[in-house]
């Protein structure tokens, strides 16, 4: 019988397990994609999810037409429309690609307990490089801690990744399917989607081709290059990660084919660049381990922690209005475009969560409505991370300062200009802190502060002794 391949978060061709070996058997394919916003635990997409996915299963949908295949779309419970579709076309087994949140995990397991003995199910590891509960320490444990995480998984590194399927075979028929039109992913009214489209083609042959511009041209200084916010210097791999458009394994066999090819690729950015893939891994450990990510502490001594709540204060981080150039630039990147910079995004966090007090899960949940690559296992990792209640051994004392860093990683200050236009005219030496410059300089660059552009929300200095002081109250 037909064999269905539900596709979750690997809407690709290339070294897709699920796909590659039921082509294999050489019976019909049904290629099956479910939206599911209804079952336990499961959270909705954001709108910039949305706006990804609906050009990703385009492009999926299209690809899969030149394999000879059709995409099947449904909406609802997993449980429903999966089994729906396995009765329907009679299939005899079920293969997908695992997931790891605790959520998908339980669905998986219930649509597996529906479909009964008749029906095989397949599981196989295609969005990680290692299976969470393959790497154990010594003791047996999982890994808190990255650097003995990597130093257990780098050599010899992954399996090769596998290619993708020549043909997939039709079934007499396809299953009904939902229109992609109909699921309204699209933002309409406003629509905010302008900049997106400039930034991103979402799909399989977008991402390769961008990856295949970052081995050529960036992979060589990308250890320099990802510290400068302004700069196209970083692969943007994340969304087409988040949505498994493009293979980890994919990425990390041909960043190795260049290198060892290459002779002026140095070996730091190589392991610069395989280093930042494997963090994606082990936040995924991590979450997979400790279920609770997005929710509760994994340094519990931070559930004793009053953070503070002001409705305006979020509301001014979360539009670009605090007063600091380099957090509003930050800001207004993933406001206009679906993404920010690694550097910024740490620089915005602190801010939030150090400088306002302001809980980390509030910021978590504005970068997972906002981000095209908002991903269960990494926001809410690197979340709890800037917050300092995540895995790390000094969360007391990291608190950015947001001038020295804009000064040193936006030393010209293009980012800024690129993302907060009324600061442009501003000298260098003064963008980063307009209201340190004089009331000639401002007047001469046309800012009027509190005007054109905010003044500064706190002040840096104080708000830092107010995190630290607060800090006692959990510190022990
Ligand atoms: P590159 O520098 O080219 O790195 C290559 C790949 O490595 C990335 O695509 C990503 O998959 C992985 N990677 C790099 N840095 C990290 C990291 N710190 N943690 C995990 N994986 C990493 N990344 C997401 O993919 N989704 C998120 O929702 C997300 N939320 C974040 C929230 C905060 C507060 C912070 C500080 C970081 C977050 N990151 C997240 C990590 C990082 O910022 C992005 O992965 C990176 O900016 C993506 O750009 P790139 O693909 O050009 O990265």
């Amino acid at each position: 019988g037909p064999i269905v391949v539900w596709l979750r978060n690997d809407l690709r061709l290339d070294d897709n397990p699920a796909l590659a070996l039921a082509a294999e058997t050489d019976r019909p394919v049904i290629p099956l994609v479910v939206l599911d916003e209804e079952s336990d635990g499961i959270r909705p997409l954001g709108g910039a999810h949305k706006w990804w996915l609906h050009h990703s299963l385009e492009a999926f949908a299209h690809s899969l037409r030149g394999k000879g295949s059709e995409l099947t779309l449904r909406r609802g419970k997993s449980a429903n429309e999966v089994v729906d579709v396995v009765k329907q076309t009679g299939a005899t087994a079920l293969f997908f690609n695992r997931r790891y949140d605790e959520a998908s995990r339980a669905i998986d397991d219930e649509v597996e307990a529906q479909l009964g003995e008749d029906v095989s199910v397949e599981r196989f590891t295609a969005n990680l490089l290692h299976d969470p509960e393959a790497v154990e320490t010594t003791s047996g444990g999982y890994y808190k801690v990255y650097t003995p995480f990597w130093r257990k998984i780098s050599e010899p590194g992954p399996r090769d990744p596998m290619d993708a399927p020549n043909g997939l075979k039709q079934p007499s028929n396809f299953p009904k399917s939902d229109e992609l039109a109909d699921w309204n992913l699209l933002p309409t009214k406003p629509d905010w989607s302008g900049g997106f489209d400039a930034m991103w083609t979402p799909g399989e042959k977008a991402a390769q081709k961008r990856f295949k511009t970052f081995c050529d041209d960036l992979l060589e200084d990308y250890h320099n290059g990802r510290e400068r916010p302004f700069a196209d210097e970083t692969s943007r791999m994340s969304p087409h990660l988040r949505w498994g458009e493009i293979s980890p394994y994919r990425l990390w066999h041909t960043a190795r084919t260049y290198a060892d090819r290459r002779k002026t690729i140095p070996d730091e950015a190589i392991k610069t660049f395989l280093q930042e893939l494997v963090w994606r891994d082990f936040n995924y450990h991590l979450l997979f381990h400790f279920g609770a990510l997005a929710e509760k502490n994994f340094n519990d001594r931070f559930d004793g922690f009053s953070w503070r709540s002001s409705k305006s204060e979020l509301k001014a981080w979360q539009k670009g209005a605090t007063g600091y150039p380099i957090v509003d630039a930050g800001m207004r990147q993933l406001w206009e475009t679906g993404w920010m910079h690694n550097r910024v995004r740490m620089i915005v966090g602190s801010f939030l969560t150090r400088d306002l007090l302001i809980d980390w899960r509030e910021g978590e949940r504005w970068f997972w409505d906002t981000l095209v690559d908002g991903d269960i296992a990494s926001n809410t990792a690197q979340w709890q991370w800037i917050g300092g209640a995540g895995a790390d051994a000094q969360p007391f004392f990291r608190i950015f300062n947001p001038i020295t860093q804009s000064q040193r990683f936006d030393k010209g200050g293009d980012y800024i200009r690129r993302f907060v236009p009324e600061l442009k005219d501003m000298p260098d030496k003064h963008i980063h802190a307009p209201w340190e410059a004089g009331d000639d300089v401002l007047e001469k660059a046309g800012v009027k502060l509190g005007e054109t552009y905010p003044k500064p929300m706190v002040d840096h200095g104080k708000a830092r002794e107010r995190a630290l002081s607060a800090y006692d109250e959990v510190k022990g």
